[in-house]
């Protein structure tokens, strides 16, 4: 079995359902009292979020790239960045380490491919939403469609991960809001949603939407178990 090598802490609530996904995973997948063998290297998040929202992004890829080096020096046979915003720094880790980097957007797109899904909406943070390092993967490399929730979408999401479920909060008026976001992609024609930030799993699940969930802490798991076994 390879050595899975996780960032995490941003936050630690998606941290550890990674961390019990890819456990489950490995015991289903080989039975007994077989585990995940895995590394994590996690951050203090007061201090990656201030850093996001001043825009610092330098500063970030370089907190990105020695984590996924210490993973590296540790004996990660590749690197697991569990949160989707910081993928924006995806490149420069991939540059600087010689282990393989499972981006989650690829194990993502390569589930909605699978489903002949072609047009998909897409929730996260305002990062992952408006920047270009995830919807241009998405589009240039899967050929998918992405569809995000209009301004004041977008900003509701945004704080409900920021102010709520990064603390632990999960509360049931901003299900009921993410509902109506949901279907609102779905009336601009998204056939699919991404819950494309890790601590979105902790509010919604498939009963919230019409249409299938692609969860991307579930699938970025999965994925890094299936690799640490092939
Ligand atoms: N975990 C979240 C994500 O998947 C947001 C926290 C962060 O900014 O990293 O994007």
């Amino acid at each position: 079995m390879k050595t899975i090598g996780l960032i995490g802490g941003m936050s630690w609530e998606s941290s550890i359902e990674y961390y019990r996904i890819i456990n489950e995973e490995a015991r289903r997948q080989l039975g007994g009292l077989h585990s995940a063998q895995s590394l994590m290297y996690s951050v203090d998040f007061e201090e990656i979020e201030k850093l996001q929202h001043s825009g610092d992004w330098e500063t970030l890829t370089q907190r990105m790239v020695e984590a996924a080096q210490y993973l590296e020096n540790g004996g990660a046979d590749f690197v697991v960045l569990c949160t989707n915003t910081m993928h924006k720094t995806a490149v420069s880790i991939q540059e600087n380490i010689s282990i393989p980097f499972l981006h989650i957007a690829d194990a993502t797109a390569e589930k909605i491919v699978e489903n002949s899904i072609k047009k998909i909406g897409l929730l996260g943070t305002k990062f992952t939403m408006e920047h270009d390092f995830y919807k241009g993967r998405l589009i240039e490399q899967y050929g998918l469609e992405v569809v995000i929730p209009n301004d004041e979408g977008r900003q509701i999401v945004h704080d409900v991960i920021y102010q709520e479920l990064c603390l632990g909060k999960i509360n049931k008026p901003s299900r009921l809001e993410y509902r109506k976001i949901m279907a609102d992609l779905v009336e601009q024609g998204a056939e699919g949603i991404i819950l494309g930030c890790t601590e979105i799993t902790l509010l919604v699940n498939q009963e919230d939407s019409t249409v299938p969930l692609f969860d991307t802490t579930q699938i970025h798991a999965e994925t890094a178990v299936s690799w640490a076994l092939k």
